[in-house]
């Protein structure tokens, strides 16, 4: 493992990327690695994380009580303590707001469906874990279930987690999501998603054990593909009844007025 110095100047320079690619806004988002004695070392609070040095980096106990700093850790370090208390695999955890895969977020739109071979391979499919309020305890707990199957989820109406087995790897999972969601409302603009077949995921997966890919994947636990976070899923080419509903009744009216106003 790296030096503690060296991975606080890690620590900057993934801060940096995130900020740069627009993956947080103003003092958003958050970044922890646990070093080989279990303590953490945490981005701070009221901090852009574009613009951290290696001295800002908050140092805290297995506990969770801070032992070197002069700033104060972000209130979403609940969050990251869960994932560590969960996962004893995981040594980092990167959490931000990456706009087009928290665009899915706040639709509740999950990312399942299988359009990009590199994304099976690293991540299967991404979840949506249901709203628990930031800085509390409760999105550590309903981010518990998911964690038994993937490094990586969105967090609804809130942003995206990703973690794995070192920082650059949880950071790398972030940039797939984020592209990957891209990717996917292009396709969704451009009229349809194509999804990889089943025999071809399967060769994927086959990919993936022969690479010796670390972490979690839904597909090695076998978990359902999950649902839109509403029981009611809306997708690009798939509009719910009642919202089909909606749009006719609405075009009906428009088409009514206009023959009322020829008359
Ligand atoms: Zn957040």
């Amino acid at each position: 493992m790296q030096s503690e110095s060296q991975l606080r100047r890690d620590i900057c320079d993934i801060g940096k990327r995130i900020w740069t690619r627009g993956y947080v806004a103003a003092n958003d988002g958050n970044i922890t690695v646990r070093l080989e004695d279990g303590c953490l070392l945490a981005t701070p609070t009221g901090v852009s994380k574009g613009f951290m040095t290696p001295d800002m980096i908050i140092k805290l106990d297995p506990e969770g009580n801070k032992i070197a700093g002069e700033l104060n850790p972000s209130s979403e370090l609940k969050m990251h303590r869960a994932v560590y208390a969960m996962r004893p695999d995981v040594k980092a955890v990167v959490h931000a707001h990456p706009p087009t895969a928290t665009g899915f977020a706040v639709a509740g739109i999950p990312m399942n469906k299988m359009l990009l071979p590199e994304v099976i391979i690293s991540l299967g499919w991404v979840p949506i874990a249901k709203y628990g309020t930031p800085s509390t305890e409760e999105l550590g707990d309903v981010l518990k279930e998911l964690l038994n199957h993937h490094d990586a989820m969105l967090l609804e109406n809130h942003g995206a987690l990703t973690v794995g087995h070192n920082l650059t790897n949880a950071y790398f999972k972030m940039e797939t999501i984020e592209l990957a969601a891209q990717i996917s409302l292009s396709a969704c603009l451009l009229g349809r998603e194509r999804e990889i077949s089943p025999a071809n995921v399967e060769k994927l997966m086959q990919v993936r054990k022969k690479l010796g890919v670390q972490g979690m994947h839904p597909a090695l636990s076998s978990t359902p593909r999950m649902p839109a976070a509403e029981s009611e899923q809306e997708t690009c080419n798939h509009l719910s009844e009642s919202r089909l509903a909606d749009v006719v009744a609405r075009v009906t009216r428009e088409v009514l007025r206009n023959i009322k106003e020829m008359d």
